[in-house]
């Protein structure tokens, strides 16, 4: 296994913001995740498992581990029914290829989540979504390397609790398993309406009645361009801040003095407000703060367009979460993970 010392990190996360890892390497099977985890360990080295680094952020300084980065391919088609195919991918395999190749056979449960950066085995640690379709919703189990026990463990769906862009790999269970495969079951048939309400409307636009897997990835590929800037052009994580989870009590109040704030119940009186929508309302949407850009199309996103390094970044968060709570009473909460 190849071994490379003091690599600037940068280069593999897509917000382009990041020191120095001590090593890098690359594992391309669960063999090679078991030396690399028992080496680590043996040598008091920490390490940390990278997909595509499109949902992480790195400090400025060294971080004095060894960075893995997760290069376990394969695809297999492990079952069919007459109502159902069901798909086993290596971790290492990028996400949208996956949603791509089984779009166009025709299968649905991951159409609207087209174009999401990213590998396939990290996209379970924040539940992907996008209009309306989660990865739980099609996720069976997974394989992994548990690094409590050094065993490859299945986990089933329930196993890995998901919720909204949470399961236990970023809470609970944090750092201690690292994903081999993941199981998918798709179904055969066709996308069926009601849509998310910007997906529908976009369909509804372009005079699109018959719907198909193609054609919803299509749509969604389409609304995204707009939305979401393009990495390799304008550096960026996707939604830097997660959407609110606000108490009933707090929206009640809020919609009071801001009667149009959009409110979606999730049940158990909590709502989910759009932080786009909060931080818009301060008047940040398309400022520059710290060489950080605000997207103009969404206020979710920051791009880096001239931060000097993760102080410029965390200072510009800090600038966002401050106007939003100092406005709202509304704490958010960054989506990206932060290598350490
Ligand atoms: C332009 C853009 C648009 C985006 N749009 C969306 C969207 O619509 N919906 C959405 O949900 N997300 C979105 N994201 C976020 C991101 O694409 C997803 O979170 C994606 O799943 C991250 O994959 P990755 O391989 O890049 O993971 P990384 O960024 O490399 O890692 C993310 C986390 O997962 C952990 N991890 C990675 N691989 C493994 C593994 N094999 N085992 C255990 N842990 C692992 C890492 O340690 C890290 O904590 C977007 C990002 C960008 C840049």
């Amino acid at each position: 296994m190849d071994i490379r010392t003091n690599i600037p990190l940068k280069q593999y996360l897509t917000m382009q913001i990041g020191g120095t890892a001590r090593f890098v390497t690359e594992v391309h099977s669960a063999e090679d995740v078991r030396t690399i985890v028992t080496n680590s360990r043996k040598e008091g080295v920490p390490f940390y498992i990278l997909g595509g680094g499109s949902n992480v952020i790195a400090p400025d300084g060294r971080y004095n581990g060894i960075v893995i980065r997760n290069c376990i391919m394969g695809y297999e088609e492990i079952a069919e029914d007459k109502d159902t195919v069901t798909v086993k991918l290596g971790a290492g395999e990028v996400w949208d290829d996956f949603v791509k190749r089984v779009t166009r056979e025709n299968l649905i449960g991951v159409e609207a989540l087209s174009a999401i950066p990213g590998t396939c085995g990290a996209a379970p640690v924040q539940n992907i979504g996008a209009y309306g379709q989660e990865i739980s919703d099609t996720l069976t189990e997974l394989e992994a390397f548990d690094t409590q026990t050094d065993e490859i463990v299945t986990l089933s769906n329930d196993d890995c609790k998901f919720r909204y862009r949470n399961s236990i790999f970023r809470t609970e269970e944090q750092g201690r398993y690292i994903i081999l495969t993941v199981t998918m079951r798709l179904y055969k048939g066709s996308p069926m309406p009601p849509f998310y309400s910007v997906l529908e409307n976009h369909l509804k636009e372009k005079n699109i009645t018959e719907y198909t897997a193609t054609n919803i990835r299509e749509a969604v590929i389409e609304i995204r361009a707009n939305r979401l800037p393009n990495p390799a052009e304008k550096p960026n994580a996707g939604s830097f801040f997660k959407n609110s989870m606000v108490d009933k009590w707090l929206v009640d109040d809020l919609l009071q003095k801001y009667p149009d704030m959009p409110h979606f119940d999730m049940g158990g009186r909590i709502y989910k407000v759009p932080t786009g929508w909060l931080i818009e309302q301060c008047g940040l949407k398309g400022k520059l703060l710290h060489g950080i850009r605000v997207n103009p199309a969404n206020a979710l996103v920051l791009i880096n367009e001239s931060a000097r390094g993760y102080s410029d970044l965390a200072q510009a968060r800090e600038a966002i979460s401050k106007a939003v709570s100092e406005k709202f009473h509304i704490h958010i909460e960054q989506e990206p993970l932060e290598l350490a």
